[in-house]
C-alpha cells in the first residue's frame, strides 16, 4: 500500500493523503462485511431463542443492531491493522 511518495513532514514508510484514504476505505468494506457476517447469525438466534412478541422482537433487533455496530467498529480497526 506505500506508494514511497516522498511527502514533507511525513515518517519514512507513512501514507501519503492518497495512500491513507485508499486504505481507511478497504477497511471499512472488509469491516462492513465482516459486522454482517458475525450479526446474521446472531440475528437469527435471537429471532428462535426469544418469544415471538413484539416487545422481545424489538429488543432483539436493537441487540442486533448494537451488535452489528459494535463488531463494525472492532473489525474496522483490526483491518486497518492488517492491510498496513
Ligand atoms: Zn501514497
Amino acid at each position: 500500500m506505500r506508494c514511497g511518495e516522498l511527502v514533507a513532514g511525513l515518517d519514512v514508510g507513512g501514507y501519503c493523503a492518497d495512500c491513507w484514504r485508499a486504505r481507511t476505505r478497504r477497511a471499512g468494506r472488509i469491516a462492513r462485511r465482516a459486522a454482517l457476517a458475525a450479526t446474521l447469525p446472531f440475528a437469527v438466534y435471537l429471532m428462535l431463542a426469544l418469544p415471538p412478541t413484539r416487545e422481545w422482537r424489538l429488543l432483539g433487533a436493537s441487540t442486533a443492531v448494537v451488535w452489528y455496530f459494535l463488531t463494525g467498529l472492532i473489525a474496522r480497526r483490526v483491518a486497518l491493522e492488517w492491510i498496513k
